[in-house]
């Protein structure tokens, strides 16, 4: 699986070759930045081929860190274009990435970036464009939120993130880990788990598991009848209180009286007794289409 490099290319996935590098680039790690570099080969070939690229395809990489995944990324794709918050892996980058005319790197803030401006600037010639990332833990949700909300024509996610973060994103109602981080993705996204990563698999090594999930973007929303506001303004009341029921939470998240919100419920078909954990996506979006009708009747 492993693609062999034009001779040149600095076999950085290797430990004792990263760290020399990073060495002789003065770098020291920064655990406020999340920087767990990969450096399993196994790993690594796994990520290539869940992305699937063509050399007509696109990437956007969130956080390229030394540059272990993006050579790789950059052998196969045509385009690739990696974010980095921390401008001193520029030295590291610009020699690691030196034999890929293919590869753009921008300094700063993802959450910060413009991205229809990248977009356009980066894309407007790739038949898909996938977004590929080693997450940086500590801001994991927000990241994910911005690609998921910015309406841009991205095909797939494929996201290394902490293990319990996977285990919430493909949850199945009923369970613990199910909750509105699940819904959200699952609102945007089909999810399918890849593989578990153990902690050996980066230098530095993290203190929890990690998973690499993929998101393949919905065409059209899994709902009908209802916006992603209206949806996710009745999830985040839902779960408002974890061990409260849904009318608890739903009279109080809402502002309504309960016996407004228990017909609201019934309309609904749902049992106002029910928890929130325990509720499909098309349940809740029936809750949400009945709040609509609670909300033009201007009922309490
Ligand atoms: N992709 C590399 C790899 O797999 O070896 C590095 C992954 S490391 C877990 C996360 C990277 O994201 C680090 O390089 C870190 O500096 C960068 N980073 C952290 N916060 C960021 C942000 N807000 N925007 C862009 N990059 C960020």
């Amino acid at each position: 699986m492993t693609e062999q490099f034009a001779a040149g290319v600095l076999a950085i996935q290797r430990p004792s070759v990263l760290a020399q590098v990073l060495r002789e680039a003065g770098f020291s790690f920064k655990k406020q930045l999340g920087q767990n570099f990969l450096v399993d080969q196994h790993v690594l070939d796994q990520i290539i081929q869940a992305a699937n690229l063509t050399s007509t395809a696109g990437v956007l990489e969130v956080g390229p860190g030394a540059g272990v995944v993006t050579q790789r990324l950059a052998a196969v794709a045509g385009r690739v274009v990696a974010v980095e918050k921390d401008a001193s892996l520029r030295p590291v980058l610009e020699r690691v990435l030196a034999p890929f005319p293919n590869v753009e790197v921008v300094y700063g803030d993802f959450l910060q970036v413009d991205l229809a401006a990248l977009w356009r600037e980066h894309f407007e010639g790739c038949d898909s464009v996938r977004v590929i990332a080693n997450l940086p833990y500590y801001v994991t949700t927000p990241i994910l939120f911005r690609l998921l909300e910015a309406g841009l024509p991205i095909a797939q996610i494929i996201v290394m993130v902490q293990r319990e973060v996977a285990d919430r994103m493909a949850a199945k109602p009923g369970g613990k880990d199910f909750g509105a981080l699940t819904l959200a993705v699952q609102y945007y996204a089909e999810v399918e788990r890849i593989l578990r990563v153990p902690p050996g698999a980066f230098m530095p090594s993290p203190d929890v598991e990690s998973a690499v999930v993929r998101l393949t973007m919905r065409v059209e929303p899994p709902v009908s009848g209802v916006s992603a506001e209206e949806l996710f303004r009745v999830v985040r009341a839902a779960f408002s209180m974890r061990r409260k029921t849904l009318l608890n939470n739903l009279s109080q998240g809402l502002g309504l009286c309960k016996p407004v919100c228990t017909a609201m419920l019934e309309q609904a078909g749902i049992a106002p007794v029910r928890r929130g954990e325990t509720l499909s996506l098309e349940e809740f979006a029936a809750v949400a289409r009945a709040w609509k009708c609670v909300t033009r009747r201007g009922e309490p």
